[in-house]
């Protein structure tokens, strides 16, 4: 209870280049074809992070049950991104598009292709707020606290220049 649920999949979008807002609706018109989407986060903008000298992104967060495992999933992700235009970037860098495998259920994978669940959640409030909207209640499969919590213990900061997007 209260966990990602059986096998529940949630998954970010990001956007940072071009008409991010185009992008990122044609990414969720791709992933019907991989997840029937139960719900879905407001979009929001954000200030980068880690590489700062780059575009503000547009943020959101979909959750939905799979159609297939994680790491096929993973392969249609990266198929995905690059059907809308991706072209290859540094890790953390400005792209079209990025989509991520937050969490699938509790599963817990460890290999260079495919993190589960995907790393650094807990210290990205461009993670933790789309989540938030999805279900606050929600734990961190491996840390084992609540999205709410996460959201609370991060820097008083770190909401600082986000605007809530209106839904489209
Ligand atoms: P970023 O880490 O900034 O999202 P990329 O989108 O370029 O960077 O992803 C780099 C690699 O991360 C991908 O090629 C993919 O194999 C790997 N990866 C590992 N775990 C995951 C996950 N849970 N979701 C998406 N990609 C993942
Ligand atoms: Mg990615």
């Amino acid at each position: 209870m209260g966990q990602c649920d059986m096998e529940e999949v949630f998954i970010a979008i990001g956007s940072n280049l071009g008409d991010r807002l185009k992008n990122i609706v044609r990414a969720e018109r791709g992933l019907l074809e991989f997840l029937e989407i139960t719900g879905r986060s407001h979009v929001y903008e954000t200030l980068p992070q880690y590489v700062v000298n780059q575009p503000p992104f547009l943020n959101l967060a979909v959750r939905g049950m799979p159609k297939m495992e994680p790491r096929p999933l993973l392969e249609a992700l990266k198929r995905l991104e690059i059907s809308l235009g991706r072209q290859p970037s540094a890790r953390n860098g400005p792209r079209l598009i990025d989509l991520d495998i937050l969490c699938f259920g509790e599963r817990q994978i460890d290999t260079d292709e495919l993190t589960l669940p995907h790393p650094r959640i807990e210290e990205r409030y461009f993670v933790l707020r789309p989540l938030l909207d999805l279900n606050p209640n929600m734990r961190h499969p491996t840390i084992g606290k609540t999205i709410r919590q996460l959201v609370d213990e991060l820097p008083i900061d770190a909401d600082k220049g986000v605007k809530v997007i209106s839904d489209h």
